[in-house]
């Protein structure tokens, strides 16, 4: 129940049985997160009650459940809504019934081994559809997203597997003294676009998963996404014990052994789920260690069939492919050796026939050394035919930090490839450029992106004059938002009445605006643009070309030393020099994300080499006309040419962190006053930046076809899967 008025659930107030007729089709699609990309969807739901849709952050179910009746029938009544929405079904009827193909992927003369019998299974431990799925804490569970809509739009047949958690991730607030302050919001299922998986008894499913010695059991959800279901399990139900009830509580929070309970209920659970849902997937996709429990159970089937656990591995590992999204040994899923006896119990291994020895070996780099302790990403390496980073340096980076793996072997012999990360352009790219996309590309832009010639001549045809106007109205829209919500959130806080009316006139629509938004990780550096303020005061306070920075990220709950930096940062709103054109916006999410990378001019980044495995919201920005300035690491390491953003420092291996540090820094503050800075106030007689309007077609030409997550997905389907 959300919130009630003199005993009356608000959430029944209307019950959606009564949606006027011709809104119908709004109850149907609110049950299919396709709305969230296709053109228009967003606007819908939005516009049939702006107020409560924000009220209810945009989940369409409450949305249908709460919106008055006299507002649903004015817009009932409506014919131009009527319209919207007619069309949006008919494309959502449309979209569903294209036929799944086993295409993607199959060689030329082989058949592909995928089919809708026999799919793809994606495993990840988050998933971050949308906002009002809260189930995502960043750029893992981003990118799980996105491989699962073009999984859809290409309709690849996929089916999805993760965690249901209660209170999801925490939602930051920063007191007065700029400290982050976390809160956990409670997840009620009934309230999501999520539907009760029922077994063909008509009886909810149960899975059960024996772990601390006791059977916990799961109850099952599935959410759509387009043609692909993600099915959540959930623990929380009253057969469980409260112990057991949270281990879907919280993503990753709590201690080891809820990690490694909650890890084991994903794969070992996620499997026994396949079977009674009788799907007999062609391969599973083990998207991070997370999920790696699943390819023991996959064993333990066989050896109960009456395999060895030899032959097991063996036939396991011809179905299992594996992502890794971790450069350093210390950000890899660990456990003590003991902590894994204890979840497992003795019944496992035996059930594989293993002694406990070998069974916990399976997860040490060296089988022989009793000190170790179990990692996922070992295990995962070993029971995988097939592993990948994802991106070219972060294949190499995992070829050199596994080699031991495989003793004798170099590093370049070491077997792991690289699928650089993509992002889905429907769902990121601004309605607006969107528009401009359908118009000069085609209707079916999306799939131009694949052929990078009619995608060039596309972007070439966008008069100059019309993409700048374009970005300033959606840079407009950009700088309304940071008003909008820092008014409130200082209202909240309770700051001075002059400096929270402030808030209504900060930031100018012209100046130069640079959006910098990520977790605050040590690697991801936030303080480097902090290393001489003076010269920072210098940049931004430049009377000719001011330049302006937005802010937001989290820490993680218990890192001190990142929320000291965060700390430093909102600091700033009492210096008089910073506080009208740096701006930290709290609480970063997918909807304030998508705010910064559809309208900032730069996307700042600046991780220390080689630790961004590949990033990908300035895959994001570039799709929206946005450009980059980046480290040379990750995606961008691919991504720049030169012509088509702007890189900092050089993309030579790093020598003593404090030395690259610091060069770093002075290569940063320079190449903003050499080269961003001019380009962009370099403006030609009407007032255009013509040089810098060509960086933005240049980057739209060369990067949207190849950081886009169909592009992604068709490699892991012609390369990993098949
Ligand atoms: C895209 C995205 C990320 C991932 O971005 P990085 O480039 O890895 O920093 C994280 N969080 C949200 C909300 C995103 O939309």
């Amino acid at each position: 129940m959300i919130e009630t008025t003199e005993g009356i659930d608000k959430t029944t107030a209307v019950d959606n049985c009564f949606l006027p007729l011709p809104l119908l089709p709004l109850e149907q699609l609110s049950w299919n997160y396709w709305w969230s990309w296709s053109a228009d969807g967003t606007s819908i739901f939005r516009d049939l009650d702006p107020d409560v849709w924000e009220e209810c952050e945009h989940n369409p179910r409450q949305l249908l459940a709460r919106t008055a009746e006299y507002r649903l029938l004015q817009m009932a009544t409506d014919p131009i809504y009527i319209e919207r929405v007619g069309d949006l079904s008919n494309r959502f009827l449309r979209y569903m019934a294209r036929p799944l193909t086993t295409q993607i992927g199959s060689s030329q003369q082989g058949r592909s081994p995928i089919s809708l019998e026999h799919p793809v299974v994606y495993f990840c431990a988050e998933f971050g559809v949308h906002n009002s799925l809260p189930l995502y804490s960043g750029g893992l569970g981003m990118l799980a997203g996105d491989h699962l809509k073009s999984a859809s739009d290409l309709r690849l047949p996929l089916v999805a597997v993760g965690l249901l958690y209660r209170f999801g991730y925490f939602r930051q607030r920063l007191r007065r003294d700029g400290w982050q302050e976390e809160h956990y919001g409670e997840t009620y299922p009934e309230q999501l676009p999520i539907h009760r998986t029922l077994g063909e008894d008509g009886i909810p499913l149960m899975i059960d998963v024996s772990m601390r010695e006791r059977t916990v059991h799961a109850q099952v959800w599935r959410a759509d996404i387009g043609h692909v279901p993600l099915y959540l399990l959930d623990t929380n139900i009253i057969e469980n014990e409260n112990i057991d009830r949270l281990v879907t509580g919280h993503l990753y929070g709590g201690d080891r052994e809820t990690r490694i309970v909650q890890e084991m209920l994903l794969g070992i659970g996620g499997v026994r789920l396949l079977r009674k849902l009788k799907l007999e997937p062609s391969v599973f996709h083990l998207n991070e260690g997370h999920s790696a429990f699943l390819t023991l159970e996959l064993a333990r089937e066989l050896v109960k069939s009456g395999l060895s656990f030899t032959e097991a591995a063996q036939m396991v590992r011809e179905r299992c492919v594996f992502t890794t999204h971790t450069p350093i040994a210390a950000g890899n899923d660990e456990f003590d050796a003991d902590l894994v006896a204890r979840a497992f119990g003795p019944a496992y291994h035996q059930q594989l026939g293993l002694k406990h020895e070998e069974f916990i070996a399976l997860g040490r780099v060296d089988p022989t050394d009793s000190k170790e302790p179990y990692g996922l990403t070992p295990l995962a390496i070993r029971t995988c035919r097939s592993t990948n980073g994802v991106s070219r340096k972060h294949g190499e980076v995992s070829r050199a930090l596994w080699l031991k793996l495989w003793p004798g072997r170099t590093v370049d012999e070491v077997p792991i490839t690289h699928v650089t990360n993509g992002v889905h352009a429907p769902t990121w790219v601004a309605p607006l450029i969107r528009s401009h996309y359908e118009r000069y590309v085609g209707h079916d832009w999306s799939e131009q992106t694949r052929h990078k010639g009619r995608w060039e001549q596309g972007i070439a045809k966008i008069p100059d004059e019309e993409l700048w106007a374009v970005h300033s109205l959606l840079k407009q829209r950009l700088i309304a938002f940071i008003r909008h919500r820092s008014f409130h959130a200082r209202l909240e806080r309770g700051e001075n009445p002059q400096y929270t009316k402030s808030a209504r006139k900060m930031f100018e629509p012209a100046a130069l605006t640079i959006g910098f938004a990520r977790r605050i990780a040590g690697y991801k550096r936030w303080s480097l643009l902090l290393k001489d303020p003076e010269r920072l005061l210098r940049i931004i306070n430049s009377p000719e070309r001011p330049v302006q920075f937005v802010f937001a990220g989290k820490a993680h709950p218990q890192d001190q030393g990142a929320k000291l930096i965060l700390q430093q940062v909102a600091q700033w709103k009492y210096d008089p020099r910073v506080r009208a054109r740096a701006v930290f916006l709290q609480d970063y999410d997918q909807e304030i994300a998508r705010q910064l990378v559809q309208s900032v001019d730069v996307w700042l980044n600046v991780p220390r080499r080689p630790l961004e495995a590949s990033g990908t919201s300035g895959e994001k920005v570039a799709m929206n006309g946005g450009l980059n300035l980046s480290i040379l690491d990750g995606w961008w390491l691919e991504g720049f040419d030169g012509t088509n953003g702007f890189a900092i420092g050089s993309s030579a291996q790093s020598a003593e962190a404090g030395d690259v540090d610091a060069s770093d820094a002075e290569s940063l503050y320079r190449v903003l006053e050499q080269e961003v800075v001019p380009l962009y106030y370099e403006r030609g007689s009407d007032g255009l930046p013509r040089k810098w309007i060509s960086r933005m077609k240049r980057s739209m030409v060369t990067l949207v076809p190849e950081f886009n997550s169909d592009r992604m997905v068709e490699e892991y389907a012609r390369r990993i899967y098949s």
